[in-house]
């Protein structure tokens, strides 16, 4: 798939009142810093789509982009502040598991993680709440040019190795990316292709 057009459409703060339009929607969701809105920007081939860190006003929003007329990419707030304190973790938490809870359009959620780190607990907690409630996500490895292929392929197969030793009784679909290199942009893209071509978007 080619994305042709990608327009901002909607933030907010509350579930209820994302779109109402039924149309496919796909989430990327991970840590602050995960390199999300770079790889949000490389996958729709514009630039300043989604804001990335560097940049000031940031918000902890819900963003909905329209991408070519006929499904919902949406950007979550980066989870995994250090700073901020236990109450408003814990609000950020449950305005994002309640999206996740009731989006009915959802259909896939992308969880990022930076290629050149360990398992890390909020990543895996996060992915044990989805399994809980059978919300399907795929897992999107970062950064993917930061590292020589000997050390990626030993940090992926170490986290296959930690998740199926854990919880998971087999390695959930998972993508190998860069913002820098457009590495998987071409699987990514064709994987929520094939999901749309099967679903019936008239039910
Ligand atoms: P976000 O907070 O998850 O939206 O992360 P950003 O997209 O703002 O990226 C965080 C930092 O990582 C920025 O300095 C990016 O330039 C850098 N970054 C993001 N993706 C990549 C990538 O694929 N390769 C490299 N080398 N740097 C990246």
């Amino acid at each position: 798939m080619k994305i042709n057009t990608a327009s901002f459409v909607i933030s907010n703060s509350d579930v209820a009142k994302c779109p109402k339009e039924r149309i496919p929607e796909y989430a990327f969701i991970g840590r602050s810093n995960v390199g999300k809105s770079s790889l949000i920007n490389m996958l729709t081939g514009q630039n300043k789509l989604a804001k990335t860190s560097g940049r000031p006003g940031k918000t902890q929003l819900i963003n909905h982009f329209k991408i070519n007329n006929n499904w919902f990419l949406v950007d979550l707030p980066g989870y995994g502040y250090a700073k901020v304190s236990k109450s408003v973790k814990k609000t950020f938490q449950s305005f994002i598991k309640n999206y996740f809870l009731q989006r009915e359009q959802l259909i896939c959620s992308f969880i990022l993680v930076d290629c050149r780190h360990e398992p890390q607990k909020i990543d895996l907690e996060f992915m044990e709440f989805l399994g809980e409630n059978e919300i399907p996500f795929c897992i999107i490895f970062t950064k993917s040019d930061k590292l020589k292929i000997s050390e990626l392929n030993r940090n992926i197969k170490n986290y296959v190795k930690i998740m199926t030793s854990t919880v998971w009784e087999e390695m959930p679909k998972y993508f190998i990316t860069s913002a820098t290199s457009s590495n998987g942009k071409e699987d990514l893209l064709n994987y929520i292709d094939e999901i749309n071509a099967g679903l019936d978007l008239n039910s």
